[in-house]
């Protein structure tokens, strides 16, 4: 029996138990006003404790994450997430602390922000965070705000455009619509690379700034980020940066040094954190000396996501000042060694040394022949399943029409990413010799090929008997 082909409902048979509650003292009932009591007992599954636990033990094996295999989607950084960082967000005293308690009952938590802030300043080269912001999209449209409250406290008031690259990950331009600004694309060159002389005609008093992401999300380095810095300061304007590419810089490179005055951090995603599934994240705001009377901008309740800011301060004291350092080369690294070891295989599109993740266009040899249609980029993807690899990142970014995003990040060993490599040169052969197999895979995995769209627009989040 697997337990997965049925809802825990449908596990259920009336009477049955796992777990029983202590009745409840008459008086907590009445003491509920009446109108807001249910007339009838809540459809509860009736399902005993071993139901409940194969069900949701199968249902968790199912699911693809970090701790099971290789994940090396591009743009997400889903590095290992060390077991260390669980046990200190697990002690009782960190656990039990509740936002309203009294200032003098938590010095410790407060000591943890703190320590964080002048950790993430020191890597980064911002003045201070704000650890409110609970995702990375969140931190974007908190950054922005600070932008334009700077920009109105100067009584700057028509600077309500934002300059956005082609390349940029998509919530960049959702972030600065919800904050009000106008959208304006700066283009790419041929390099992958912000084009200076597509930038300069944009620049004038009504640019309240530029967001970037550098490495970009081709995961190139924007080399003329000191030119480009340099423009949009002469011009009034400040640089956003979009600090979820962060990886590749830690230790080595910082965007307060490229002339960044605001930036955020994806702590779910460089530092360690759990993500995926839209988990509770973190995506502090770090600004520069001259913004920092605008860092009090309340955009969460409380305090953010403490334990996430937890975990990720124990990642860094666990790795230290020196080890810290090797997080970008070792990402960097690894990234470029997958990129040479398939070019002979797979399409690459800009062929320069990358930082931390790089894509392919589509397989060179498709297998495509009269009546047989070729292998795309997402029947590589699926056929990867049936060795135990997680997919890349695919159809992102929207420059390619075959991209395939490779992300290893510094925490895989050289047996793991040569293994990946090796799988990835059987795909490619088998497309060639018979693409079938790819168009059918995978031929392992408990679900195959989901109508994604219908699954996405019309989701059954209910159960219906
Ligand atoms: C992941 C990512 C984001 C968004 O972060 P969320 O936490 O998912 O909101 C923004 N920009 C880039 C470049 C990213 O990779």
């Amino acid at each position: 029996m697997k337990y997965y082909d049925k809802l825990i409902f449908e596990l259920s048979k009336p009477g049955r138990t796992g777990y029983s509650l202590p009745a409840p003292e008459s008086s907590s009932v009445s003491s509920i006003d009446a109108n807001l009591l249910r007339a009838s007992a809540p459809q509860l599954p009736e399902v005993s404790e071993i139901d409940v636990v194969r069900h949701y033990t199968n249902l968790s094996q199912m699911n693809f994450g970090v701790d099971t295999g290789f994940y090396p989607l591009g743009s997400c950084t889903m590095k290992y997430n060390p077991k260390i960082n669980e046990e200190i967000a697990s002690l009782p005293s960190f656990l039990g602390l509740h936002p309203l308690q009294p200032d003098d009952t938590v010095s410790g938590a407060k000591a943890v922000y703190e320590g964080l802030d002048s950790a993430l300043a020191a890597i980064t080269g911002m003045r201070h965070f704000t650890f409110l912001p609970c995702a990375g999209a969140h931190g974007e449209l908190t950054g922005l705000m600070i932008i334009r409250s700077y920009h109105m406290s100067r009584g700057d008031t028509r600077r309500t455009k934002i300059i956005v690259p082609d390349s940029a990950h998509g919530t960049n331009p959702a972030s600065a619509a919800v904050c009000g600004l106008e959208i304006v694309e700066v283009k790419s060159n041929a390099d992958g690379l912000v084009d200076v002389n597509d930038l300069k005609p944009l620049l004038d008093d009504t640019i309240a700034g530029i967001m970037m992401t550098n490495p970009n999300t081709l995961g190139l380095f924007e080399r003329d980020i000191k030119e480009i810095a340099r423009l949009v300061h002469e011009a009034g304007g400040l640089l956003y940066y979009d600090g979820a590419n962060m990886n590749p810089l830690v230790g080595t490179v910082r965007p307060g040094d490229m002339g960044f005055d605001v930036m955020h951090l994806n702590l779910h995603k460089t530092f360690s954190t759990p993500h995926g599934g839209g988990g509770p994240g973190s995506g502090p705001v770090g600004v520069c000396e001259k913004l920092v009377p605008f860092l009090g901008v309340r955009v969460s309740g409380f305090h953010g996501n403490f334990s996430v800011i937890l975990r990720a301060y124990t990642y860094i004291l666990m790795l230290g000042r020196q080890n810290v350092k090797m997080v970008g080369p070792l990402a960097t690294l690894n990234a470029n060694y997958i990129k040479e070891s398939l070019k002979d295989k797979y399409k690459l599109p800009i062929p320069s040394v990358c930082k931390h993740e790089f894509v392919y266009d589509g397989l060179i040899d498709d297998g495509a022949r009269e009546g047989v249609p070729g292998a795309t980029t997402l029947d590589v993807a699926k056929r990867l399943l049936d060795f135990g690899f997680h997919a890349p990142t695919i159809y992102f970014p929207l420059l390619f029409h075959q991209a395939l995003m490779i992300e290893p990040t510094e925490t895989e060993s050289k047996e793991t990413i040569d293994e990946f490599i090796e799988v990835m040169r059987r795909i490619a052969d088998e497309a060639a010799e018979n693409p079938d197999i790819l168009h059918q895979a995978p031929h392992n995995a408990p679900i195959t090929r989901p109508d994604e769209t219908t699954a996405a627009r019309n989701p059954i989040l209910r159960y219906q008997a």
